[in-house]
């Protein structure tokens, strides 16, 4: 079957699990280091390695990530709470059972803003985001006769946000992949690199008869190592369930792994119930208490948000959606944009500038925002230069930008001024030019006057070229047209 014949006759049911290993600089429960890439087995004490009488101690900064991404999904903040033990045995979850939250989750409820397909917005109902610690890393690639383990890993903290069963197709569940990317990169708690694991998605998927009330039963697949592949994995997974179903089949409740080569799902393993984890409270770490006051000084540090400046963009600063949205995308090219502006309110230039010639140079140097040179208030004195009409959008582009790129402490004014690009103030200079040109060519100039309205352009490019390029063309068409009358 294709996927549109699937649709005419089935409703898809999705629900999301992120996994977010946080920036932390220790693990959630003990002082070792929180760090990706060292050596493996050195980022661990007896704590990480579960060795007898070794306790848990919380990290403090937890808590704080978890609230922070908690507000910034409008959800309701836990005060009183606990976490739980969810016992299951691995070779690289050394203790046994890891330490997560079952029914205290510290942040419930809330919502995440997505455009759904059609680009309307649409609110992802979240059921819970929770604290829990990662395992280590088993590795089977490397050894030709034994699996390695790495325990580095093992008690790095995870947030993990869990949705309702509401999203209903691959493009809002990859809408809300981004969406759920960019919040923790502004939060500045992980850094949503799903190639390097620190961010991961379970999808759980079902369909069910058009009209139906119950659910179908759902498949939860894993493995996806970018959004793309996620919008892949359901896609596949959607067609897989009906063609089961249309066979008179039924949808084993499992877990399966996503091969992005073939773009498939095999089967992993079939699917635990909770009560086989015997979750119980954990009895090292006791009752956590937050108190209202710390949640909001918590709320009054949050940094602009994706979604809030997204809508200034475009109700207050007069932004198109398509600039508005590729601004927000990345948190540090907002941050920039957001400095320009402090010192211009040429918003719209300043988006220009900052999605066309500086991100060309980002992308033809291979570098990020954060490694450019020019400081976000040269932009805006750039900007400023032009809009006051002192130098042309093209000598901006061409000369004085590369100068600044060149030598990134130079004001742009003081580049123009040195080089001789700056046009006179008065127009003056341009209007000599003109006249001049007029005087050299006189059978055009007649020509022009008796209304042969196309030489225009070939007396602007004689007064860009005696003027070195630095004149206006706005400027420069005007006063043409003005002089003309007076001969
Ligand atoms: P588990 O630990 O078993 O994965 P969770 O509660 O952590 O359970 O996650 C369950 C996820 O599955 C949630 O995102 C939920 O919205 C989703 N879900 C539940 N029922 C269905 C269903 N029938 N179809 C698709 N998704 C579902
Ligand atoms: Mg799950």
């Amino acid at each position: 079957m294709t996927l549109e014949e699937v649709l005419k006759k089935y409703e898809v049911v999705i629900g999301l699990e992120v996994h977010a290993q946080l920036n932390t600089k220790s693990k959630a429960y003990s002082a070792d280091p929180n760090e990706f890439g060292s050596v493996p087995n050195t980022n661990v004490s007896p704590v990480s390695l579960g060795h007898p009488g070794t306790l848990p101690k919380l990290n403090k900064e937890v808590i704080n990530h978890a609230i922070k991404l908690g507000l910034a999904c409008h959800c309701d903040i836990t005060r009183e709470m606990h976490f739980d033990r969810k016992n299951y045995f691995y070779a690289d979850l050394p203790k046994g059972y890891q330490i997560t939250q079952d029914k205290t989750p510290v942040c419930r409820h809330g919502y995440v803003l997505i455009k759904d397909a059609d680009g309307n917005e649409k609110r992802i109902d979240l059921t819970r985001i929770h604290m829990e610690e990662d395992s280590g890393k088993s590795i089977h690639d490397q050894d030709p006769f034994d699996t390695l383990v790495d325990l580095n890993r093992a008690g790095v903290p995870l947030l993990e946000i869990v949705t309702e069963p509401v999203i209903k197709n691959a493009t809002e569940a990859y809408n809300y992949l981004i969406e759920v990317r960019k919040l923790l990169r502004y939060l500045d708690v992980c850094d949503g690199n799903m190639e390097e694991g620190s961010m991961r998605c379970d999808a759980n998927i079902s369909i069910m008869p058009i009209g139906s009330k119950t659910y179908g039963n759902r498949v939860e697949v894993k493995n996806m190592n970018s959004i793309r592949n996620v919008y892949r994995a359901i896609e596949f997974e959607i067609v897989r369930h009906a063609e089961i179903l249309e066979n008179g089949g039924e949808i084993y409740q499992e877990t399966r792994n996503f091969d992005a080569p073939s773009g498939s799902t095999i089967g992993m393993r079939g699917k635990e119930n909770a009560h086989d984890y015997r979750y119980f409270p954990e009895p090292d770490l006791g009752g956590i208490t937050i108190e209202q006051a710390y949640i909001n000084q918590i709320e009054s540090m949050l940094p602009p948000l994706p979604n809030f400046l997204y809508k200034k963009y475009i109700n207050e600063l007069g932004l198109s959606d398509y600039d508005a949205t590729n601004i927000v995308e990345n948190r540090d090219i907002a941050l920039y944009f957001e400095e320009i502006i402090k010192h211009t309110s040429s918003y719209k230039n300043a988006a220009n500038w900052l999605m066309g010639a500086i991100k060309s140079y980002l992308n033809e140097m291979s570098i990020e925002i954060s490694e450019f040179p020019i400081g976000a208030d040269k932009i805006a004195q750039l900007i400023t230069l032009i809009e006051s009409g002192k130098i042309n959008n093209t000598i901006a582009t061409q000369k004085v930008f590369p100068e600044m790129l060149a030598n990134p402490t130079a004001n742009p004014q003081d580049i123009a001024t040195k080089n001789d690009w700056i046009v006179q103030g008065d127009s003056g200079e341009i209007e000599a030019i003109i006249k001049g040109v007029f005087e050299k060519n006189p059978d055009e100039t007649k020509r022009f006057k008796d209304g042969e309205k196309k030489l225009a352009g070939f007396f602007m490019g004689l007064v860009m070229r005696e003027s070195k390029g630095k004149a206006d063309p706005k400027t420069t068409t005007q006063l043409l047209n003005k002089i003309i009358e007076t001969l």
